[in-house]
């Protein structure tokens, strides 16, 4: 049963099935809806009422999942917006994934529900788990004969040392550290690795394939304020969650999604994410606000990449997201902030007397197409799902790192567990897919050595 929860959760999403069927189409035998929905079920501690008893739903796993405990009145009056401009009310989650929803979040309604509190916390005392606080792995260690992995190289406190692997060596360090330690390895495109004087062992297209969600954050004018909208991230706010557990620092501050149809065929997945916070993220520009709107393309076609900077651990690798580089997805993400606006014009916000804000760089523009592509130039920017760059398939697939085990090609003991193994990125936000990720992942490394059960 769910029971884990620190402060504010993060936006619970799985993406949509036709994700994982389509990794499972990439070449990952395993990995289609059907094996993977068991996973999502195993990590799941729904506890919001309607959907406890939903076949979609599992109220047995460790990762909390809830609605906030406050919505600020303007959350509550763009969810009635999405109704007015023609959208069903959904459990996205579920069985329909093109609607509107308050966010399911990872939290108990008060703090949040993460993967250290779900699943380390409980285990923290068994003999056969260490946890090495504050250190940073180097490098891991490859018998390049033999290709095979035999530990990492950590530095903790300015000392290093050499931890040796008994089975195997699994990389969790994100889509963007992993790639970095990976290449400091020796294992990752031939030309880079040479081009910074590391020896290479395998020659992977390592730090390719980087696929995120980039976001555009619209900031709106708003000619009438609420009290409780200027009041709501006041010190009263502070005390009110230390004191009563209440308030708006229990909610999520994305507390809206909405997933319009497919803009290219309405029988497709959605390819658009709205999300809404009742607060103002473009502080500079538009102080006073009390929303913001995000416009995400969730399943764009452009990759990027993550390169080394240096051959230094301490120096962040470079990382080229290229959202856009494919035109259509700029397309895409134009008919996303059209429609946010037409959103905004449902009459219940009529109110608020909200209208677009305009970017200095953008006043004066008349063209609408021009308007709107400025405004996504200035404010585009990650949403944190970086993901694809160690991605999963057939070693015959030469774009591909891990196989359908997450077993490095052509390197022995070596696996990648965390979002750069996603062939595609999910229609959705990250984390929960990662969760999925290492739930299927725990099961194919138990059967590697006790074998299926
Ligand atoms: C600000 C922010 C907000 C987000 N909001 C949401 C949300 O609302 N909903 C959602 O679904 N997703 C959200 N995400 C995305 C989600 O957090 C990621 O998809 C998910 O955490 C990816 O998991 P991971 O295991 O691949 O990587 P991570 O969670 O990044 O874990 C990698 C770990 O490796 C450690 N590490 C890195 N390098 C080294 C090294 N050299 N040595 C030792 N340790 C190392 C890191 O410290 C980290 O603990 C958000 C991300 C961010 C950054």
């Amino acid at each position: 049963m769910g029971g884990c929860s620190s402060i504010n959760g993060l936006v619970y999403a799985r993406g949509n099935p036709a994700d994982f069927d389509e990794w499972e189409q990439m070449g990952n035998p395993g990995w289609g809806f059907k094996d993977v929905f068991k996973y999502f079920l195993k990590l799941e501690g729904m506890t919001i009422p309607e959907l406890k008893k939903s076949p979609w739903h599992s109220r047995k796993g460790p990762l909390t999942v809830s609605y906030s405990r406050y919505y600020a009145s303007v959350i509550k009056d763009m969810f009635q917006a999405g109704i007015e401009f023609g959208m069903k009310p959904i459990d996205y989650n579920g069985d329909s994934h093109v609607g509107v929803s308050y966010a399911q979040t990872t939290s108990d309604g008060v703090t949040r529900a993460s993967s250290s509190k779900c699943y380390l916390d409980p285990i923290r005392k068994r003999p056969n788990l260490t946890v090495f606080k504050n250190t940073l792995v180097t490098k891991v260690l490859i018998n390049k004969k033999k290709r095979t992995a035999v530990g990492v190289r950590c530095l903790t406190s300015g000392e290093q040392y050499d931890i040796m692997a008994k089975k195997e060596v699994i990389l969790s360090a994100g889509a963007i550290n992993t790639p970095q330690i990976l290449m400091l390895s020796g294992v990752g495109p031939k030309e880079h690795l040479e081009e910074k004087g590391i020896p290479v062992i395998a020659d992977l297209p390592v730090g390719k394939n980087l696929q995120d969600h980039g976001m555009v954050v619209l900031s709106f004018n708003q000619e009438n304020f609420t009290e409780e909208c200027e009041k709501q991230y006041g010190d009263d706010a502070a005390y009110n969650y230390a004191k009563n557990r209440q308030g708006v620092l229990t909610s999520n501050n994305l507390a809206i999604l909405a997933y319009p149809n497919n803009t290219q065929a309405p029988d497709l997945p959605p390819n658009l994410q709205f999300t809404f916070a009742a607060e103002n993220f473009v502080f500079q520009t538009a102080p006073g606000t009390c929303l913001t709107g995000l416009v995400v393309n969730i399943n764009p076609k452009s990759r990027g990449t993550v390169k080394l900077n240096t051959t230094s651990i301490f120096d962040a690798p470079l990382i080229d997201p290229n959202y856009y580089g494919v035109e259509e997805d700029l397309d895409i993400t134009i008919l996303g902030v059209q429609q946010i606006y037409k959103y905004l014009k449902a009459p219940i916000l009529s109110k608020y007397g909200f209208s677009n804000f305009t970017f200095e760089a953008c006043i004066g523009i008349q063209n609408e197409i021009d308007y709107i592509k400025c405004t996504i130039k200035y404010q585009t920017t990650t949403i944190y799902h970086p993901c694809g760059t160690t991605r999963m398939g057939s070693e015959l697939d030469k774009s591909t790192v891990v196989n359908s085990e997450l077993k490095v090609h052509s390197i022995k003991r070596l696996r990648v567990v965390d979002a750069g193994v996603m062939p595609r990125i999910t229609r959705g936000n990250t984390n929960a897919p990662t969760i999925m990720i290492a739930e299927k992942a725990s099961d194919i490394i138990k059967w590697t050595y006790f074998g299926k059960f």
